[in-house]
């Protein structure tokens, strides 16, 4: 772990295992922290911006140099990172070189850029007064993360609380801790303050817990499940911390008869199957116009059918494993629990018949159609390659299915009718609304869920008012012309 500016180790010496999904063999150890390492991390996080010389805003500018360092080293080690990311989560080395370690590299410049545009207002009172705001770091900040995107998670929680002046404890979840330690060498080369950023691994239920409790920390930013967001956020009240939630989804993609057919069955690919459909933002609901339905499900049908399932490190892959064997029963059980309810599976369904490894958690991409959208793949997220299909007449009854659900994180919307794009886009009830696109994300735009898919944003300019809080200082231009009630 990294903890003060020194790799340590935990002190009762336990180690907690990293498997390949893919294989499921132990590819790395890292200690499992307990209480006491968090409270190690959370001084040396408080020292280190009580001392004042990290939030200065005198250091605005070399905090930000020190992101790009960050950034362009990051760049230097792409397959490096890539290679350790797939290992540990699954992923396929496409997508975590095409696209994971180069948008933590991304977010870390974004924010480089950021770091010296933090600045608040002056306000037009309507008297002889100097009335302006400053826009001031919280603190220690804590945030805890899930396994399906680790590095960029990283990513997106460090880099803007840093920007900001802030000091950071984070956990990654773990399941995918060691591309966060490797990290960390980077923290160490570039010589970031000991104390800026701590690493601390292990369990929630301990070492997510003890940060979410402790009182010396400000703010918790959590990514995870909408059940233990309601957790940290009831526990996070004891002490008043702030909090911000990037929760669960089960987002739906709605295609009109006017839509470019081929772009959108591309789109759908894309929405659910990415990352073996263990993203947050997955359009896991397809929306077909009943005109288009026919023709859309068969070259669906068609396209999933071809997707190649493989190992990690597979460069023809399109679709890794999943990550446990807990989530491929529970995935599975999904699937059943779709045939059970009357619906009809129109390809993959189960474990691959020739799985790419034996030992690894393969599951074959999965389209269902089903009756509607009451049925428990269409109200539960299954966080797997798993599509429900359904079918709608009209704009209004396309709406009423989308937001026919308790999560509001994403969306897309597959039309040429640029007024039903933007009628439709304003009426999803989501953080995120892609109109004939699905899926890309970027550290200049905000991500964040309506409903009870969380609060608060990640990313972008927004993501600096989770980190941020407001001063408001008064300056008196007029000695003495102030009303005194009291002579
Ligand atoms: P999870 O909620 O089980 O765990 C997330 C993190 O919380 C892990 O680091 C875990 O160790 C920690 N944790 C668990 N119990 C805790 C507790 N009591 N106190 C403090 N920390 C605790 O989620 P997961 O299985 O890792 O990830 C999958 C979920 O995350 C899905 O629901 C998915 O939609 C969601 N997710 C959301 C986003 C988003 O940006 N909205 C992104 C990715 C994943």
């Amino acid at each position: 772990m990294y903890i003060g500016g020194e790799f340590v180790n935990s002190t009762s010496g336990i180690k907690l295992e990293s498997r390949c999904p893919g294989n499921n063999e132990v590819i790395g150890l890292f200690p499992e922290a307990g209480v006491s390492e968090v409270n190690q991390a959370v001084d040396a996080a408080f020292d280190c911006f009580n001392d004042g010389e990290w939030s200065d805003v005198k250091n605005s500018v070399n905090r930000g140099r020190l992101l790009r360092e960050i950034g362009a080293k990051l760049r230097d080690r792409v397959d490096e990172f890539a290679e350790l990311e797939s290992l540990d989560s699954g992923k396929t080395i496409t997508e975590s070189s095409l696209i994971d370690v180069h948008m933590a590299a991304d977010t870390f410049e974004y924010y480089a850029d950021l770091s010296s545009q933090i600045y608040g207002d002056v306000l037009p009172v309507p008297a002889n007064v100097l009335d302006f705001t400053l826009r001031e770091p919280l603190g220690v900040c804590g945030a805890i993360a899930a396994w399906n995107f680790p590095l960029l998670f990283a990513a997106w929680k460090i880099a803007p609380a840093l920007a900001t002046g802030n000091t950071v404890v984070y956990k990654p979840a773990e399941l995918t801790s060691l591309s966060s330690l490797e990290l960390c060498k980077i923290f160490d080369e570039v010589f970031l303050p000991a104390g800026t950023v701590n690493i601390v691994t292990g369990t929630g239920a301990i070492v997510g817990q003890a940060i979410n409790d402790h009182p010396k920390i400000s703010k918790v930013s959590f990514t995870g499940s909408t059940k233990v967001g309601k957790i940290i956020q009831e526990r996070a009240s004891k002490t008043l911390k702030k909090v911000t939630l990037e929760l669960g989804g089960k987002s739906p993609n709605i295609v009109f008869s006017s839509a470019d057919i081929n772009n959108a069955v591309s789109g759908a690919l894309n929405a659910v199957f990415f990352n073996g459909g263990q993203c947050c933002i997955a359009g896991t609901r397809l929306l077909l116009q009943d005109s288009i339905y026919d023709e859309f499900l068969e070259q669906l049908v068609q396209r999933a059918k071809k997707i190649k399932v493989g190992e990690p490190l597979d460069w023809d892959a399109r679709m890794g494993p999943v990550i446990s064997a807990h989530q491929r029963d529970q995935i599975l059980n999904y699937i059943e629990s779709a045939r059970d309810e009357g619906c009809k599976i129109l390809c993959g369904g189960g474990e691959p018949s020739e799985k790419p490894n034996p030992n690894g958690f393969y599951i074959e991409p999965t389209i269902i159609e089903v009756p509607n959208n009451q049925v428990t793949v269409c109200q539960e997220e299954i966080f797997g390659p798993v599509l429900s299909v359904l079918k709608f007449s009209d704009e209004e009854e396309a709406l009423k299915i989308a937001n026919d659900t308790e999560y509001g994180l994403a969306s897309g919307v597959w039309t040429q009718d640029i007024k039903q794009a933007f009628r439709v886009g304003k009426k999803i009830q989501a953080g995120q609304v892609w109109i004939n696109q699905y899926l890309t994300l970027s550290p200049f735009a905000p991500h964040g869920g309506y409903k009870k898919s969380g609060f608060g944003k990640d990313l972008s300019k927004y993501c600096l008012d989770e980190y941020t809080q407001i001063k408001n200082i008064f300056v008196d231009l007029e000695d003495g012309e102030y009303i005194c009630l009291y002579e």
